[in-house]
């Protein structure tokens, strides 16, 4: 199974990624993780992504791209994934068919997750002040402003990849405002129809 999850800054992308990833057995790929990884131990890569992702803004396409090769190619991917926070502009969406096709693979969906966006600040909100109370690190983008900033970038430099996907047929709207575990059911049953199809 080949996923791509889409949907803005707090739309629950992350809990739904490791649902599926369970469930389909597959590995998570999330670009957000892996440059935070890379932030976190100082790579080159990390000290030239630092600055941008504090201001909530995006790297560069070929920067990710190739990050998304290189474990598209790992063995742990062979039975497939999910991506998450990637593809983040048309560019991206174009360069993953060309690094697929050129691998002889294909994408099985794209599941955007709908999201109110006066809902995003508030559960962003919440989830920084779990994350607080629980003794845990706070993401230097979780901060009002830098999120105002993603959602921002979201609505003009991702949005437009939702409509790509609509052109290709692989995109699949979910309600993200329902409970977790009605978002999950409903995921699956659309996977299930296409699967059919
Ligand atoms: P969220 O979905 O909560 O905004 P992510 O963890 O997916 O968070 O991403 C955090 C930050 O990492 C982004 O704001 C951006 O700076 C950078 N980033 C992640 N994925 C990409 C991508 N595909 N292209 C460009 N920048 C990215």
């Amino acid at each position: 199974m080949r996923l791509v999850l889409l949907g803005p800054p707090g739309a629950g992308k992350g809990t739904q990624a490791e649902r599926l990833v369970a469930h389909y057995n597959i590995v998570p790929l999330s670009t957000g993780d892996m440059l935070r990884g890379a932030v976190a131990a100082g790579s080159a890569v990390g000290c030239k992504v630092k600055d941008i992702i504090s201001r909530g803004d995006l790297v560069p396409d070929d920067l990710v791209v190739e990050l998304i090769a290189v474990q598209i190619d790992a063995p742990e991917a062979g039975n497939g994934f999910i991506l998450d926070g990637f593809p983040r502009t048309v560019g991206q969406a174009e360069a993953l068919d060309r690094l697929l096709k050129e691998r002889g693979l294909k994408l099985d969906a794209v599941i955007e997750l709908k999201v109110d966006e006066a809902a995003l600040l508030a559960r962003i909100e919440r989830r920084i002040a779990e994350h607080k109370a629980k003794g845990h690190e706070v993401r230097s983008d979780d901060d009002p402003a830098v999120l105002k900033q993603r959602i921002e970038n979201y609505r003009r430099q991702t949005a437009p990849v939702s409509d790509y996907y609509r052109k290709t047929g692989a995109l699949v709207l979910i309600d993200g405002m329902k409970p977790m575990d009605t978002v999950e059911a409903e995921i699956e049953q659309a996977l299930q129809k296409r699967a059919m199809a």
